[in-house]
């Protein structure tokens, strides 16, 4: 089988198999082996690693990842591509190939089981219909993971990168720079595809740090603060939480908690870093848990977000 990531090698690949792509999938296949090498140098996968792929597609960014890494593991939705990726991974033995979705895999048992416990790498081109569940997943199931390195819609990219005061500052935003350092580092025109996507790509890498760099109390609470904060963006923060749907908090509690840090009173939540967040969450979670009766809020590790999908 020959090496795949170029339009002929591909197209004889679909050909052969009479594949036909799948858009509720999100399939578009990688092209251009420039790029395909400077995916597999960011993640920096050597021989120690065991990288996790999410949605190998035919194979083809598989193929230069089990040529770098101790093994792979691939995770692939569409029961369709499994007999191809048979074919075209043939000569890797280092690779498996599960038929699932990728939501449904308990990334922690998958590392006891096929890695030891220890951490994956994970490296994807993603399907962007889902790429913020996949990312949240890969952050809160607090599976072992060091480095993931994908390929996402440039905007999603930029927008995990913003800070305080830009309009595409947001809850995910928030989470991604509460578990990790992000780094775009290419940026890849839509013709390195087939079929070529509608939106531009860029790859981005997403260095997840030992410990968070702000400490709450509570991080359940902080990610239902951030969530409360960015689903009403044209209210004031006051307004935003005190209409808030699962934040037991009043706008008195808010504009009180606000005043104690500091923060003008008319803030919106967009202009609030996480280290902000952080302080306001640990004054409202304490308000909360008063009113509940509890006085000391264990922290908790489920910081359940939830997200539009992104295109
Ligand atoms: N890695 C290949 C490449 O770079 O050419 C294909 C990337 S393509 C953008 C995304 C892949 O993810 C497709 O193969 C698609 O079938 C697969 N996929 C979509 N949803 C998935 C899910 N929920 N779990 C696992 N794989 C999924």
């Amino acid at each position: 089988m020959p090496k795949l990531g170029t339009a002929a090698g591909t197209l004889e690949v679909l050909r052969k198999y009479d594949f036909h792509f799948q858009k509720k999938y999100g399939q578009n296949f990688l092209i251009d082996p420039n790029k395909l090498e400077a995916i597999v140098e960011a993640a920096g996968v050597g021989e120690e690693d065991c990288v996790l792929e999410i949605g190998p597609g035919i194979g083809t960014l598989t193929q230069y990842l089990a040529e770098r890494a101790g093994s792979v593991i691939a995770v692939e939705i569409d029961q369709a591509l499994i007999p191809i990726l048979s074919d075209t991974l043939s000569e890797y033995p280092n690779v498996t190939v599960i038929n699932e979705d990728i939501l449904k895999v308990d990334i922690a048992r998958l590392s006891r089981e096929k890695n030891a416990g220890r951490p994956f790498k994970v490296v994807a081109n993603l399907p962007y219909y889902i790429t913020t569940p996949i990312i949240m997943k890969l952050f809160e199931s607090h599976a072992p993971i060091d480095l993931i390195t994908i390929m996402v819609q440039t905007e999603v990219a930029e927008r995990m990168q913003e800070g305080p005061g830009s309009k595409e500052y947001g809850a995910l935003s928030l989470a991604v720079q509460y578990y990790s350092r992000p780094e775009i580092v290419a940026h890849v025109p839509a013709g390195c595809f087939i079929p070529a996507p509608k939106v531009g790509s860029s790859v981005i890498r997403l260095t997840r740090y030992e410990e968070p760099p702000v400490t709450v109390k509570d991080e359940a609470f902080l990610f239902r603060l951030i969530r409360a904060s960015f689903n009403q963006r044209r209210k004031t923060l006051v307004n935003g939480l005190g209409n808030a749907e699962g934040l037991a908090v009043t706008k008195a509690e808010a504009a009180e908690a606000l005043r104690t840090l500091g923060i003008p009173e008319n803030i919106r939540g967009e202009a609030l870093s996480l280290e902000q967040f952080a302080r306001l969450s640990d004054l409202l979670c304490q308000k909360e848990a008063e009113k509940k009766g509890s006085s000391d809020p264990q922290t908790k590790k489920n910081t359940r977000i939830e997200r539009q999908e992104d295109e």
